[in-house]
């Protein structure tokens, strides 16, 4: 099963960006869109600096991510649907989701909710962004291979079929 996350251009390649700016480390943070007909839009993605970057792990602290979060959505439109989605970082390497990542995302899900992704960025092999989703399956974490869509930023969501922009190809 699969649970397809749709991927704003700009910030897929923001994220293969950051990854390819730190070959030697995993760099990461969070992830911030919505749902649109219960389908996860990623809009904005945010670094959170790990406390000591390393090549093999990227640590994530909730406070430093809670102060970015927050002043970034107290800059947004009142009207503006965004929030928190969930959680990047790089694997310099080939490798997608780790054991380690899987278990973060059924953890995360547990505590906060459903639907929230954990996308790994692998700079230089494709598909440049993998992940999974978590979702809650008859009150038991489930978790799903994303399948990513990036869209271009002016996109219409309320629009689909004609005048719209979709690939599959990512950055
Ligand atoms: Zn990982």
């Amino acid at each position: 099963m699969t649970a397809r996350i749709l991927f704003r251009h700009d910030v897929a390649t923001f994220l293969v960006g950051a990854a390819r700016a730190v070959p030697r480390t995993e760099t990461g943070g969070i992830l911030v869109g919505h749902r649109e007909d219960g389908i996860l839009v990623v809009t904005h993605a945010l670094i959170v600096p790990a406390p000591i970057p390393a090549g093999d792990r990227y640590v994530r602290l909730d406070e430093p991510a809670g102060l970015l979060l927050r002043d970034f959505l107290d800059q947004r439109e009142e009207s503006d649907p965004a929030g928190y989605v969930g959680e990047w970082h790089s694997h310099p390497g080939a490798s997608g989701p780790s054991a380690i990542d899987r278990r973060v995302i059924h953890d995360l899900t547990l505590a906060v909710g459903d639907g929230l992704a954990l996308i790994v960025v692998r700079p230089n092999h494709n598909p440049r962004l993998v992940g999974r989703v978590g979702t809650i399956h008859r009150g038991g974490v489930r978790v799903f291979k994303a399948e990513i869509v990036v869209f271009e930023p002016h996109r219409n969501l309320h629009q689909t079929g004609r005048g719209t922009k979709e690939r599959t190809e990512q950055p």
